[in-house]
């Protein structure tokens, strides 16, 4: 029974998304016409049995007319689905999608922050100090060009500890659980040097940036939200004591092992 149920599931509600899936579709749709049309036929003929020269002219014009049928149909419906289904996930994907950097937006951040997960989460927020200024001297269009540049360096330095997006306007972070705050933290630091010391070539002129990071670490039994919160916090501390430097939340200050080597990072 659960059988039938799975094979009129694949028959109304297909799954296509390649050529294979495809001509697997319309074989199914076929087979399945052509055992239900010829079942209702050999009942009939054998119930108003007259010549078996009849019985087997209707039973061909029946397995003719079914696979003339339904083939067409089927390849029909199947491609309408597949187009559907391309379409829909393009959609989801542009959804998660920031237009300027092309990196995973709030949404996609906020949706794997919320996931559940077993293990710890370590969480980077990093913001470009005074961006303002960077607008307000050079323009609009350069601002943009450092985004695009701070997005490309920070996945080149930080995309293999997590996911790296922007959450919006000039605030970067990365979300990790396959990565420790001992791998985390260093590679933050080179990340903060190689922003210092990159001259940014913009339509406006040459820019030079710096970046502030604050970074948090939660267990798996605790909300995300808290997490945010207290990565945002060592991020603003980050910025009232100077700028272009890493904090810590006291947490990850604790876990933090004492031998790592963090270059620019002012961890106190
Ligand atoms: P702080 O060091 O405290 O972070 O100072 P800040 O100037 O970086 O911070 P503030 O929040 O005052 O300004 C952020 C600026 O970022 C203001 C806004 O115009 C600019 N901004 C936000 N999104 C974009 C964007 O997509 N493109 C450009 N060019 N600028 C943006
Ligand atoms: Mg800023
Ligand atoms: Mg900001």
């Amino acid at each position: 029974m659960s059988r039938l149920r799975s094979v009129l599931t694949r028959l109304t509600m297909p799954t296509i998304s390649s050529t294979r899936e495809l001509v697997r579709y319309v074989v199914l749709v076929t087979v399945f016409g052509l055992a239900a049309a010829l079942a209702l036929d050999v009942t009939q003929q054998l119930l108003f049995f007259t010549t078996w020269a009849a019985a087997l002219r209707s039973w061909a014009l029946t397995v003719i007319a079914v696979a003339g049928i339904a083939t067409p149909v089927a390849v029909m419906f199947a491609r309408a689905q597949w187009e559907l289904q391309s379409a829909k996930k393009a959609l989801e994907d542009l959804s998660r999608t920031d237009p300027l950097t092309g990196l995973p937006n709030r949404r996609a951040l906020m949706e794997a922050g919320e996931a559940p997960t077993l293990q710890t989460m370590v969480l980077v927020i990093a913001d470009v100090d005074r961006f303002k200024a960077v607008n307000d001297t050079y323009g609009h269009r350069a601002g943009d060009a450092v985004l695009q540049a701070v997005g490309r360096i920070m996945t080149a330095h930080l995309a293999g500890y997590g996911l790296v997006g922007r959450l919006g306007g000039e605030e970067f972070a990365l979300i990790s659980t396959n990565a420790s705050l001992a791998q985390i933290v260093p590679a933050l630091g080179d990340l903060l040097r190689a922003i210092e010391t990159t001259p940014f070539v913009t339509p406006g002129g040459v820019v030079q940036i710096t970046l502030s990071a604050g970074v948090a670490i939660r267990d798996p039994s605790e909300p995300f939200e808290r997490l945010y919160a207290e990565a945002d916090e060592a991020l603003y501390l980050a910025k009232r004591s100077g700028r272009n430097r890493i904090k810590l939340s006291a947490r990850a200050r604790a876990e933090l092992p004492p031998d790592t080597t963090v270059d620019r990072s002012n961890l106190a």
